[in-house]
C-alpha cells in the first residue's frame, strides 16, 4: 500500500504543499481537496487587476487540471472536508478525513499525512440580512459579483479601510465612481503598520480624492422599500450614506470549523491552527500552512499567523516537504521567515517587510518624487521592519537585512542613499 498525503484546501498553500511533496520525491498518492468548484487560483488580483477599469476579468488560475494530473495530484473540487479523525494507533500516525460533495452522501478518506490549508473566510457584519448590492470579497465568485456591480454612476460605500477595503476603494475611484470608506478606527491599519504610518497611508486615500471617514462606525445597513436591495448605510451618529454598492472588508478568520472534535489545538487568540516551527500541529501526521496556520516563527521567537501571499506559498511548500519527511520517519526542517506583503492602491505600491514594532519610526522621502518613501522601524539598535511606498527597488534589500539580524545604522544609511533624506513625520505631512 503506498502512503497517501491528503491536502485540504485547494488554493495557494495547498497547491504548493502538493507540488513540494512531489518535488521531494514522494511517490505515494497525493489528493488535493477543495470546497470551491474552481481550479486553484490566486487571490491578490481579485481586489486589483480584476476590478480595474476595462479589465478583461484577469485570469487568476494558478494551474490547469492537466498540470496537476501530470504531477500526479488527484484533484477533488467541490468537495468539503467536514471532519478529521486521527488514528488511535500511537505507532502509526494517520487517520481519516470525512468528505462531502453536496450530494448528501459522505466519504471517509484515509490519510497517512495531512496538510490543513483551509485558509480564512471573511468576517461578516452581525445581524445583516442578505441583500443584493451588499458584498464581501474573498473568492473569485465574490470578485465577479463586485466587478459586475461597479457600473457607471454607482455610489460605493466600503466598510473597513484595511488593505482589501482600500484596494476596492481604489478600483472604484479609478472607475470614476463616488467612493466613501467608513473606518471605525481613527487610524486605519494601526495593527499592520503602526500608528504613525497608518496616518500616512490614510493620506494616500485623501490625496486620491477618496472620502475616508475615520473613527466612524456603521450602525445599520439600509435596504430599499422591498427589503431586497441595499440602499445605503446609517452611521452611528445617525447620518445616512446612500449607496448602490456596499462592500464590507472587516477582516478574515481562519477556517477551522471542520476540525472541531479532531483534537487539533487552536490558538485561543484568533482560532488559528497551532503549529510548531515545522508546521506540525498537535496531532501527529497533521501539518498546517497558509492563512489558517499559527506557527512558531523562530525568527520572531513567537507564534504568529499571517495572511500574506508569500508566507502562504512558502509554508505550503514547507508543510508538504515536512509531511513527506514524517511519512518516511525523518524530522523535516523548521520554517522561519521575515513576513512580507504588498498592496496596490491607486497608482501606488505599498510593501512591508518584518514587524511594525519598536520605539521609533524613521521616514525617508525621495525629494524628487515625494510619493516614494521608506519608513524604518527601530527597536534598540535593530531594524525590525520596513514599509515603503513605491519602493519596489529597495524593499527586498531590507528583508535581507532583517534576515541577518538588521543593524539599524546600516539600514538608515541604505535608506538615505536609496530613497532620500530622513524627514520628521510632521514635516512630511505638511509637505505632502
Ligand atoms: P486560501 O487562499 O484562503 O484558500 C483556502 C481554500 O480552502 C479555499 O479555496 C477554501 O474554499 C478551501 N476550504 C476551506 N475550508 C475547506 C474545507 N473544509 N474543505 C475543503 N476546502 C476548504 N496577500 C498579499 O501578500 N498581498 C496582496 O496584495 C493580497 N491581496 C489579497 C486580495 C484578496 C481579495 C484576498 C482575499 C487576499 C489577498 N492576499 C494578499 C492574501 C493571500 O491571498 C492569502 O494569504 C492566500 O490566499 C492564503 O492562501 P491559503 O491557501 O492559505 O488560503
Amino acid at each position: 500500500m503506498p502512503d497517501r498525503l491528503v491536502v485540504v484546501g485547494a488554493s495557494l498553500a495547498g497547491l504548493r504543499a502538493c507540488e513540494a511533496a512531489r518535488k521531494a520525491g514522494f511517490e505515494g498518492e497525493v489528493v488535493l481537496v477543495g470546497a470551491e468548484q474552481h481550479l486553484p487560483y490566486d487571490r491578490p488580483p481579485l481586489s486589483k487587476e480584476f476590478l480595474a477599469p476595462a479589465s478583461e476579468a484577469a485570469a487568476t488560475t494558478l494551474r490547469t487540471a492537466e498540470d496537476l494530473a501530470e504531477k500526479g495530484v488527484e484533484l477533488r473540487l467541490g468537495v468539503r472536508a467536514t471532519a478529521l479523525t486521527p488514528s488511535t494507533d500511537a505507532d502509526r500516525p494517520g487517520g481519516t478525513v470525512t468528505l462531502e460533495d453536496g450530494s448528501g452522501s459522505s466519504e471517509e478518506l484515509a490519510y497517512d499525512a495531512l496538510v490543513v490549508a483551509t485558509g480564512a473566510h471573511v468576517r461578516t457584519l452581525p445581524d445583516v440580512p442578505e441583500l443584493a448590492g451588499l458584498h464581501y470579497l474573498r473568492t473569485l465568485d465574490d470578485a465577479r459579483a463586485i466587478e459586475a456591480a461597479l457600473v457607471d454612476g454607482a455610489r460605493v460605500v466600503v466598510i473597513g479601510a484595511g488593505f482589501i477595503g482600500s484596494e476596492i476603494a481604489s478600483a472604484g475611484v479609478k472607475r470614476g465612481l463616488d467612493v466613501t470608506v467608513v473606518e471605525a478606527d481613527e487610524t486605519p491599519l494601526r495593527r499592520a503598520v503602526g500608528e504613525q504610518m497608518g496616518v500616512r497611508l490614510a493620506a494616500v486615500h485623501d490625496d486620491a480624492g477618496t472620502r475616508l471617514l475615520r473613527a466612524t462606525t456603521v450602525a445599520r445597513v439600509l435596504a430599499d422599500a422591498d427589503g431586497k436591495r441595499v440602499a445605503g448605510v446609517e452611521l452611528a451618529d445617525g447620518t445616512t450614506l446612500a449607496a448602490d454598492l456596499v462592500v464590507v472588508g472587516i477582516g478574515a478568520a481562519p477556517t477551522t470549523d471542520w476540525l472541531d472534535g479532531s483534537g487539533i489545538e487552536l490558538d485561543p487568540r484568533d482560532g488559528g491552527v497551532v503549529c510548531d516551527e515545522h508546521l506540525a500541529t498537535s496531532v501527529p501526521g497533521v501539518y498546517a500552512a497558509g492563512d489558517v496556520a499559527a506557527w512558531h516563527n523562530p525568527l520572531l521567537g513567537e507564534r504568529q499567523r499571517l495572511e500574506h501571499w508569500t508566507s502562504a506559498a512558502e509554508q505550503g511548500g514547507a508543510a508538504g516537504r515536512n509531511a513527506v519527511a514524517a511519512m518516511s520517519g525523518q524530522e523535516g526542517t523548521a520554517y522561519a521567515t521575515v513576513p512580507y506583503f504588498w498592496s496596490d492602491w491607486y497608482d501606488h505600491r505599498i510593501q512591508m517587510v518584518g514587524w511594525p514594532r519598536g520605539e521609533e519610526v524613521a521616514l525617508f522621502v525621495d525629494t524628487e518624487h515625494p510619493a516614494r518613501w521608506t519608513a524604518l522601524y527601530r527597536e534598540g539598535d535593530r531594524l525590525r521592519g520596513a514599509l515603503t511606498l513605491n519602493g519596489q527597488g529597495v524593499i527586498m534589500k531590507f528583508r535581507a537585512r532583517l534576515m541577518k539580524g538588521g543593524d539599524w545604522q546600516d539600514a538608515v544609511a541604505f535608506a538615505e542613499q536609496k530613497t532620500g533624506p530622513q524627514v520628521g513625520l510632521d514635516q512630511a505631512r505638511e509637505d505632502r
